[in-house]
């Protein structure tokens, strides 16, 4: 995990004191990247070698200090890439062996100072976590209605600080993903009954954990997460479709069990009538395992879906469903879907995965294979249940007065409208619902 450093100005002095023995410094600020997202921005400061930094806050006017031993501090900042309206200004000032930069912010936040490893295409980090306080998604919940929509997260795999894999010419995964994410979202915005919910609108990192909080969040019907897959050898290629797998979601459940207070989270409205004693967390567990068992059954029967169109525009690595437990695919409750739209290591599908009309062809594929999916099993309460009960097909057992009962519709506006003589019906015959 993280480490925060945040260790009070007296402590600071003190250190200063000691590292102002040492003779030159070895480290250098090279880099400055700000990743704006809506409720939180990144700086990244890309550093010559491990920084040592301490950190402070300061109000009136609100600031963030940080003070980096070893680091030659005489020379000025390299210019900024990106801005956040969090922040006014970064300055910093020093000497040959230390240097302070001062983040002049718009208001008071909880900042978050901590040093990342090198990992391509960056070298050593200090990264700095502005939460922003009022987020701007502050989108409500979608409302129950009668006929809703059908809400679709759409998540953009990688992005701001986490580049992805990368491929043979360097082109980034992240660059791959957010463009088929935003079309398959226009797509579905375009379509009567479905709604698209981007998890991440733009390039900024996002934790995997906070992908699937923010899908619960907008009760996502399914949660569709797009990647573009690597290896280290040249020759894979291929798209494939990967749901949870049952031994993960199994660990997964008795884990956010044993977190008591997710449970009503997790539950929904079930949560209310479940109180958490021992004696009672059977019941609980019960009530996950459907929730589970319908997830998983939504995600299986939707990645095949998606595995039918892309085969008619992409050659398919696996022609079945994965199970795995990468990425969003840990949430038991939400159905999850994991694309790999292509091997980004496979020079030619890099070149493929680029063009934005393979980015197109994979967009509508994507949205074409969702579509029919709920179409073919829309959620109860949505628009697509409603459009599919106005023609039924008469099965073994259902009576003229049964079939009214369930459509909530008068016997006598049944005949009517199919022009039924009698009540006699037969299998197969297919009625209008008025
Ligand atoms: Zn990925």
């Amino acid at each position: 995990m993280m480490k925060n450093n945040n260790y009070k100005i007296k402590g600071c002095l003190l250190l200063f004191t000691l590292f102002s023995f040492m003779a030159v410094a070895s480290n250098q600020v090279k880099g400055v990247r700000v990743w704006p997202s809506p409720d939180n921005t990144r700086v990244v400061f890309d550093m010559a070698a491990a920084p040592e930094h301490i950190s402070f806050s300061l109000d009136n006017p609100d600031r963030l200090v940080i003070d980096l031993n070893n680091t030659t501090g005489s020379s000025s900042l390299p210019p900024l890439s990106g801005e956040s309206a969090l922040i006014k200004s970064i300055r910093s000032s020093g000497d040959a062996n230390k240097m302070r930069i001062v983040l002049d912010l718009t208001k008071a936040t909880k900042a978050n100072v901590f040093a990342l490893p090198p990992t391509p295409p960056y070298g050593h980090r200090l990264v700095v976590d502005l939460p922003d306080d009022q987020p701007v998604r502050n989108l409500p919940p979608p409302s129950i209605r009668a006929a809703r929509d059908i809400v679709v997260a759409i998540d953009a795999g990688h992005g701001g600080e986490d580049p992805g894999s990368i491929g043979p010419s360097g082109f980034y995964e992240k660059n791959i993903t957010l463009p088929i994410a935003k079309q398959l979202a226009q797509l579905i915005d375009r379509q009567p009954g479905m709604k698209a919910m981007m998890v991440r609108t733009n390039d900024y990192y996002l934790h995997v954990n906070k992908r699937t909080e923010i899908a619960r969040g907008q009760q996502a019907d399914l949660l569709v997460s797009i990647h573009a897959d690597a290896f280290t050898s040249p020759q894979p290629r291929g798209a494939s479709v990967w749901v949870l797998s049952l031994r993960r979601a199994t660990t997964e459940v008795g884990r956010m069990l044993e977190q008591t207070e997710r449970h009503s989270e997790l539950l929904g409205g079930v949560a209310e009538i479940i109180k958490d004693s021992a004696n009672e967390r059977y019941l609980a567990q019960t009530v996950l395992d459907l929730s589970m068992n319908h997830s998983m059954v939504t995600a299986y029967q939707a990645a095949n879906e998606v595995l039918q169109e892309l085969d008619k525009i992409a050659y398919l690595h696996k022609r079945e469903p994965q199970a795995a437990s990468l990425g969003v695919l840990k949430a038991p409750d939400i159905p999850s879907i994991l694309v790999e739209v292509g091997f980004i290591s496979n020079p030619k599908e890099e070149a493929l995965l680029k063009s934005g009309s393979h980015q197109s062809k994979l967009a509508t594929s994507l949205f074409t294979a969702l579509k029919r999916h709920f179409e073919k099993a829309p959620p109860a309460d949505s628009l697509f249940a409603m459009q599919r009960a106005k023609e039924h097909r008469v099965s073994a057992g259902e009576s003229l007065s049964l079939l009214a009962q369930r459509y909530n519709v008068s016997v006598d506006e049944l005949r009517n409208v199919n022009q039924l003589t009698s009540d006699s019906i037969r299998i197969g015959q297919t009625l209008r619902i008025p």
